[in-house]
């Protein structure tokens, strides 16, 4: 189907971007990559009058390192995320994320931050700012402020952002090295969108757990973590038994939805399965056999 006629506008620079966005408010929408604004214009799930493309912003292509973790501007398409080196030694969980998202076609496209703003809450990168604890950086014509993942994802396609907000930068914060990291999932396809996935960190010190994170995608309107089974595993020496208490702790917690996907019993006992695999995959990772 073809897209609605909308009035498309190109800033030149991200100041021109949200004074246009505070002048035309709800009317207008952001388009990063468009491998998900765009779909869903075509089905009609969204008509906005006004597109405003971001795209060729350089001012937000970057990725940095720095005492405070690793940062990703706008307009950084996944797969420049993908094969940067400095994602993969600095922020492993979002490296490990990466090739789950879609298709290399779709990778190439669409961004990080479009992947976050979005908010699907099948998608992997939400689960993985969830699981880091990054910091949303968003851009008004009032000013920056940030926002912690856990308080950015509210619902279905929705977060805390303002209407007249551009989301700029998300920052990782720094990664320590005895932690691993896993990203696992069912889909019916490679490049589907997961039924059930995980991502998963878990560092280990002098042969104990010293704390982990479990954030699930697939299970609810949001990202979830499952905290009780997190804090299950902290003290313990990382193995198949303490994997499978944390994995029986995730199945009894979680209270996904049936859909014509998957029913919600099926979503559990995956989510189980997932568990001890993440966990199993993310200690190997650094080293520690499970
Ligand atoms: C066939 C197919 C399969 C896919 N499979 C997966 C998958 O398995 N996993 C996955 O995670 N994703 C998947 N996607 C989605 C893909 O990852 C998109 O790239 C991503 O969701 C959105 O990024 P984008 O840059 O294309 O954003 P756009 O489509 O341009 O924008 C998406 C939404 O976010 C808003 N937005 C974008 N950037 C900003 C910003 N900086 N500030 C404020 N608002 C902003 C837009 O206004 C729009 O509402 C799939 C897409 C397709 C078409």
């Amino acid at each position: 189907m073809k897209n609605p006629p909308f009035e498309y506008h190109c800033p030149g620079s991200l100041n021109e971007a949200v004074t246009l966005l505070a002048e035309l408010g709800d009317d207008a929408k952001i388009l990063a990559g468009g491998q998900s604004l765009l779909p869903v214009m075509a089905l009609r799930l969204g008509t906005p009058p006004h597109i405003i493309d971001i795209g060729g912003l350089t001012e937000l292509a970057d990725i940095t390192v720095g005492s405070d973790g690793v940062t990703i501007g706008a307009t950084v398409r996944h797969r420049a995320a993908e094969t940067s080196d400095d994602i993969a030694r600095h922020a492993p969980l979002v490296a490990a994320a990466l090739p789950h998202v879609g298709h290399r076609a779709i990778r190439t496209r669409g961004t990080v931050l479009g992947s976050i703003a979005h908010a699907d809450p099948a998608a992997e990168m939400p689960a993985v700012c969830l699981a880091t604890g990054a910091t949303m950086v968003a851009r008004s014509v009032d000013g920056e402020r940030e926002i912690a993942a856990a308080d950015f994802f509210e619902g279905y396609l929705t977060t805390v952002l303002h209407d007249n907000e551009i989301l700029t930068h998300v920052r990782f914060p720094a990664w320590p090295a005895t932690a691993g990291a896993a990203v696992v999932e069912i889909s019916r396809r490679h490049g589907d969108y997961a039924l059930v996935g995980l991502a998963c960190k878990v560092d280990v010190t002098e042969g104990e757990i010293t704390s982990a994170a479990l954030s699930f995608l697939g299970v609810s309107g949001t990202p979830v973590r499952v905290t009780k089974a997190e804090q299950s595993l902290v003290g313990k020496p990382p193995g198949d038994t303490v994997f499978a208490t944390a994995a029986d702790i995730v199945t009894a917690t979680l209270k996904p939805g049936d859909d014509i996907h998957a029913t919600a019993n099926y979503r559990r006992h995956i989510a189980g399965v997932l568990t001890r695999r993440g966990l199993a995959e993310a200690a190997a990772r650094i080293g520690v056999p499970a």
